[in-house]
């Protein structure tokens, strides 16, 4: 057993590594539009998160109106692209579908994307920027709530400055999404289309931290959004975790979209532990590297698993195993690498405060052989950095009012680094409703 890289022939990485939804394409899109009911206080409106429009940009498509259909998503959605790929829509816009109930939903995402690729493919400049007032605001993280929040400013006239540390934006649609949703080109296509309106510009390569930074920042500007997300993966705080082979997934999935896939090491055999959506995608792009026996590891059963019904079916069907009521204990090592995983097996109580039944230890321990262990346990928040900046926070959280303003005049705050790590389409949201309050305190009212 041993980690290995380069396990696949190019054709093979490129196969395993595709986007699995194909586009629609006019006859398509047109036919699907065609069995919307446009239902009166329709559901997959308020399921979304973002509140666009859904029928009526179905109904736009259906009548031949594509420019009209991609105004009505982007207005509401900046990332009306990226969000029609990667956003979990079997729990949001189409679980609330009234089809749903016949088990034929509309497939509102594949609407979505036909429209706003249409929409980029052709560069429809679909909003014009006001001229500049001569407002400056900065952005710290050029992730989709730094993006979203930038683009409404500059729509408004404001000058804005994006910083962000990676030499690319898009923070994690970038550098986190997996490949099988959407690919990192897409993700550079779609930020430069937002970025055309003007009136943005990002520094890149530009990591803020420090008072001293921060307090420059400020001072040259008349307002400050913060959208740096969250940091690394969570400690397990458990034996064996420095050793050679244990991998945290946000890095392990940072070099799957930034390396060529034949550089990247991966094990014969690999245990995961976790099972949101970081673990699954951990667990099926380790199998697409060409691992030979993937486990994931998790302390609760089948029925209180937190990845969707959909990733479960996804991961099982790369042949992802599932170890249900099992908790690390402890990574063995040899000779400094990782050889075993040893786990608490675990058995279900009472409900605990998420509502969820609380995983106990039974006393009975199980090991099994691994070469490569993948923490995917979600992810630390920035805690100091919030307190180099002296934002107040509750446990990493930022604390915002009603306008996503912080405890700081003039620092607002949204996505990730405020609800404790969501989705896209959640961080798109709170970037413009912060950008609504800013315009405000710029207004004047307080
Ligand atoms: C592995 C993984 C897979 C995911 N898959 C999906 C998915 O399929 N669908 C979905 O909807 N959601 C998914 N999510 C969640 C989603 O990506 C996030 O909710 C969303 O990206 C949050 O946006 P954000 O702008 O708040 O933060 P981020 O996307 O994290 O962006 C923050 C940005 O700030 C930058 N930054 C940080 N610190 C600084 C600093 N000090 N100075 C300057 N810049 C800084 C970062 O480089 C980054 O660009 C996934 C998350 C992970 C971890």
């Amino acid at each position: 057993m041993a980690l290995k890289n380069n396990r696949l022939d190019h054709k093979t990485y490129q196969e395993n590594f595709a986007e699995i939804n194909k586009p629609l394409n006019s006859v398509e899109a047109s036919m699907e539009a065609s069995r919307c009911l446009f239902c009166y206080d329709a559901p997959c409106i308020k399921a979304c998160p973002t509140g666009i429009d859904v029928p009526l940009f179905i109904k736009q498509i259906a009548s031949g109106n594509v420019r009209g259909s991609a105004k009505t998503i982007i207005s509401s959605n900046i990332f009306g692209g990226g969000c029609s790929r990667v956003c979990p829509v079997e729990v949001l816009c189409e679980n609330a579908c009234v089809l749903t109930q016949h088990n034929n939903p509309i497939h509102i995402a594949l609407l979505q994307r036909y429209s706003t690729d249409v929409a980029m493919s052709r560069s429809w400049k679909l909003f014009s920027r006001k001229s500049s007032n001569g407002k400056k605001v900065a952005v710290i993280g050029g992730g989709p709530a730094g993006l979203s929040c930038a683009h409404k400013l500059a729509l408004e006239g404001i000058d804005v400055t994006v910083f962000e540390k990676e030499k690319a934006a898009g923070g994690l649609m970038t550098y986190g999404v997996a490949a099988y949703k959407t690919t990192p080109e897409f993700c550079h296509q779609e930020i430069d289309w937002i970025t055309s309106v003007g009136g943005i510009e990002i520094k890149y390569d530009s990591a803020i931290q420090g008072l001293e930074a921060f307090r420059n920042i400020r001072e040259k500007h008349d307002a400050v959004f913060l959208g740096a997300g969250l940091g690394a993966t969570r400690k397990l705080s458990i034996p064996g975790e420095e050793l050679e082979g244990v991998f945290d997934a946000i890095s392990f999935i940072y070099d799957i979209r930034t390396k060529n896939h034949s550089e990247i090491q991966v094990g014969d055999k690999v245990g995961i532990i976790g099972l949101g959506m970081t673990a699954i995608d951990a667990a099926t792009q380790s199998k697409r590297l060409g691992a030979e026996e993937v486990s994931i590891v998790y302390r609760r059963s089948s029925n209180e698993k937190p990845c969707t019904e959909k990733e479960y079916e996804l991961a099982k069907s790369d042949g992802v195993l599932f170890i249900w009521l099992a908790s690390p204990k402890e990574i063995v090592g040899e000779d400094g690498r990782v050889v075993k995983l040893m786990c608490n097996k675990m058995k279900l109580s009472e409900p605990d405060a998420s509502g969820r039944l609380k995983p106990v230890k039974t006393g009975e321990t199980f090991a099994f052989d691994v070469d490569m262990v993948i923490k995917a346990t979600g992810q630390e928040p920035l805690v100091k950095l919030l307190d180099e900046f002296e934002i107040s926070h509750s446990y990493g959280r930022i604390i915002v009012n009603q306008f996503g303003e912080t405890n700081l005049e003039g620092v607002f705050a949204g996505g990730d680094c405020v609800n404790g790590g969501k989705e896209v389409v959640d961080a798109v949201e709170a970037g413009k409703l912060a950008a609504i309050g800013i315009l405000r305190y710029l207004g004047g009212e307080k």
